[in-house]
């Protein structure tokens, strides 16, 4: 197994939710542990990138920097989207492989299979249809990640692996009203519509379409994991192997925030993709399962929630 231990390792996007809960796992493991502000190196900009990548030499690097945003964000910041995730990917690999990095992961998302692949999304589905067009852009830009992490290993030998998580909750989220992921969306509106007593709480959509939702200490558990025991070309899902309708996650969140109220659709928002579910068969046989339950971990959000707006609201 490939060994951490020891290892400098930069996690890009330490800021994010992934990244931030990529460093918790890492506390664990005795690494020297690398990062940089936005405000000192832009990741778009490859000329900082390199300059950096040059001084520190990081010899383990999870590329979790993103632009990333729900169904609105991704729909309406196309060519931002787009863009930046090229930029970051293309130059956080490049600069990874020509300062001799010894390992790279490369996080994709379950967004990069087609729209109507067959059901749970097994990772050969990839190139295999047209996407959803609602996020189009960032599935075009992971996918170049992912084809370049591959690219990487078989012109040059780096051992350069990617992922592809489901639909992440958790500390760290962003929960921005309109531009925020449909969990952190619904954790806040059922939560202010508690506090104001609201009678009526509104969810995007016709709430049929099913989403695979995953713990996202539980990713970071799963990516040390991959981390140490894998090296191969074809990307890995991260996922629970559970999905449930939108309907019913709101049924969830309104119990968990303690919500009485009722619940309905505004069907004019986008609905996005019918179903997103991850085989997951490929993570089993690697030896790694989730063992955060959907009602533990929105609890478990829940309560990160109302710490991190307390700690914001003081
Ligand atoms: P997606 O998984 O890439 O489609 O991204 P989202 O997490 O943004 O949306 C998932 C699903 O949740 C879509 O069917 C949305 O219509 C639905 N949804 C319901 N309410 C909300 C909301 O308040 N915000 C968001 N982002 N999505 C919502």
């Amino acid at each position: 197994p490939f060994e951490l231990r020891g290892k400098s390792v930069y996690v890009a996007g330490h800021r994010g939710m992934v990244g931030r809960a990529i460093e918790r796992r890492l506390a664990h493991e005795q690494v020297n542990l690398l990062t940089v502000s936005r405000n000192e190196v832009d990741l778009r900009d490859q000329a900082a990138v390199n300059a950096w990548f040059a001084a520190k030499r990081p010899q383990v690097v999870f590329l979790a920097a993103a632009k990333v945003g729900g169904i609105v964000a991704n729909n309406t910041l196309r060519a931002e989207f787009l863009h930046e995730n090229l930029a970051i990917s293309g130059n956080v690999i490049q600069a990874a492989y020509a300062n001799r990095c010894e390992k790279l992961m490369f996080f994709g998302s379950s967004c990069i299979y087609p729209r109507l692949a067959p059901q749970p999304l097994r990772e050969e589905s990839l190139l295999t249809g047209p996407l959803e067009p609602t996020n189009e852009p960032y599935a075009i830009a992971k996918i170049a990640g992912i084809k370049m992490s591959e690219a990487y290993r078989i012109q040059y030998g780096a051992d350069f692996i990617s992922v592809m998580p489901a639909n992440l909750y958790g500390p760290g989220d962003n929960y921005h009203p309109e531009y925020s992921h449909v969990f952190a969306a619904l954790i806040r509106r059922f939560h202010e519509a508690k506090r104001s007593g609201a009678s009526n709480v509104v969810v995007w959509g016709t709430g049929t379409p099913r989403r695979e939702f995953l713990y996202v200490d539980d990713l970071a558990d799963a990516c040390i994991h991959l981390m140490k025991t894998y090296s191969s070309p074809e990307p890995v899902n991260i996922g629970t192997g559970e999905d449930l309708s939108i309907a019913d996650l709101a049924l969830m969140v309104a119990a968990a925030v303690g919500f009485r109220g009722e619940i309905s659709f505004d069907t004019s928002r986008p609905d996005g993709t019918p179903r997103k579910l991850l085989d997951v068969s490929r993570l089993s046989s690697l030896g790694w399962r989730a063992t955060t339950s959907l009602t533990e971990g929105i609890q478990l959000a829940y309560r990160a929630f109302c710490a991190e707006r307390d700690g914001r609201l003081r």
